[in-house]
């Protein structure tokens, strides 16, 4: 049973300055870490934005690794480990979005350097322990204290460049943190109400940020929520949902981000009757009288994708994708059953109305 009479509340959470403007501050926050030299580290599309860390830190700056990309491939995080040795930095800073952060955690779990993330996506891995290394081919991820940054600088003035379509996808992946949050094994209360509030702000965000990009209210709103939800999936433990799309993305190599949109209405609409506390809440949240369509109505408004066959998956590979997605056990609110997913799937890859 979870909810608010059952819990165990065991929290540690990055120091967190939020505020328009703030990438100016980043030299005083890493004074405050008792560090002196950082590598600063970014995606080479985003290098502009890490000369900008360089400017702001001057003399604090040890180097640039502008070499991060996506999944953490264990090369990368060896090249930059040794960059960070070499030059004698003490800690490290990383500018952009769940790649990038991915990097500085794999810096972190050898190294022990602390991290400063200033994150310019929704994704939120900035709030979690959580890491992900790519060796011969294979994703291995795990928890660890170590990886957690210690701060963090939201400043909503970086994520104007962020382009609509990307912006849509990590804040949907945002919200199935929070969304699954809400019907964890682990739940408690707190993460419940961050989980809630996450969700709200990011889909109102989201849908002003669709209108317009360069609204920096709507922007500072999405990253807010962005905070909120990554607190989420930093805290509780993910089912369903996480787990189809690992096995949907990795197996089949379809875009990780895309397929979090395609799949959540239809998780949600599996685990409904199982978990309707937290079906309520996430309605509550969307504005919406069912969890699973106000979920599907959002990423339509939005333009996300909805079918797993736009997203380039086969219909003839949905029986090995059932199969491979409940080989394992693992906890669900609703027992996760072979007949019943590949439903599930059936549902996704047609991008039908969820629970009809
Ligand atoms: P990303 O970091 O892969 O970035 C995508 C692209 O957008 C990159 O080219 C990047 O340079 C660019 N970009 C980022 N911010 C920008 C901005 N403000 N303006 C212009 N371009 C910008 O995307 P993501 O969605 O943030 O991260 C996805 C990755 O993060 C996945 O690998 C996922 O598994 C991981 N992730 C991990 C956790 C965790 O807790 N470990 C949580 C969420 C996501």
């Amino acid at each position: 049973m979870t909810g608010t009479s059952n819990f165990v509340f065991d929290s540690r959470l990055p120091r967190v300055v939020f505020r328009p403007g703030s990438l100016r501050q980043v030299g005083q926050e890493i004074e405050l870490l008792g560090a002196r030299r950082a590598l600063v580290l970014c995606t080479p599309e985003q290098r502009a934005s890490a000369e900008a860390v360089r400017d702001a830190i001057g003399a604090r700056c040890a180097g640039i690794f502008d070499r991060a990309v996506m999944h953490v491939p264990i090369e990368t995080a060896r090249s930059a480990r040794a960059l960070a040795s070499e030059l004698g930095a003490d800690c490290a800073i990383a500018i952009g979005g769940g790649s990038t952060t991915g990097l500085g955690k794999a810096i972190a779990l050898e190294s022990a350097l602390p991290i400063l993330a200033i994150p310019t996506t929704y994704a939120g891995s900035e709030m979690t322990p959580i890491y992900g290394i790519t060796e011969g081919g294979i994703k291995k991820t795990g928890r660890d204290a170590r990886v957690l940054p210690r701060t963090v600088i939201y400043d909503p003035e970086l994520t104007l460049s962020l382009p609509v379509g990307l912006s849509v996808t990590s804040g949907i992946n945002a919200i199935a943190h929070a969304a699954e949050g809400l019907y964890a094994q682990d739940a408690n209360p707190i993460m419940s109400l961050l989980a809630e509030e996450g969700i709200r702000a990011l889909a109102d965000g989201l849908v002003r940020i669709v209108a317009d990009p360069a609204d920096i209210a709507a922007r500072s709103d999405a990253l807010y929520g962005a905070w909120l939800c990554g607190t989420v999936l930093g805290s509780v433990g993910m089912a369903l949902h996480h787990k189809l799309c690992h096995t949907v993305g990795g197996s089949f190599n379809l875009p990780h981000a895309e397929t979090h949109t395609a799949i959540l209405p239809h998780a949600l609409a599996y685990n409904a009757a199982a978990a309707p506390q937290a079906m309520q809440r996430i309605a509550r949240a969307l504005g919406a009288d069912d969890a699973a369509r106000g979920m599907a109505a959002l990423a339509r408004r939005l333009g996300a994708p909805l079918a797993l066959r736009e997203l380039g998956m086969r219909e003839e590979d949905l029986d090995r994708c059932a199969a491979l997605a409940t080989e394992n056990a693992y906890w669900n609110p609703r027992p996760v059953e072979l007949a019943a997913i590949r439903g599930l799937l059936d549902d996704a890859w047609h991008g039908r109305v969820p629970g009809a």
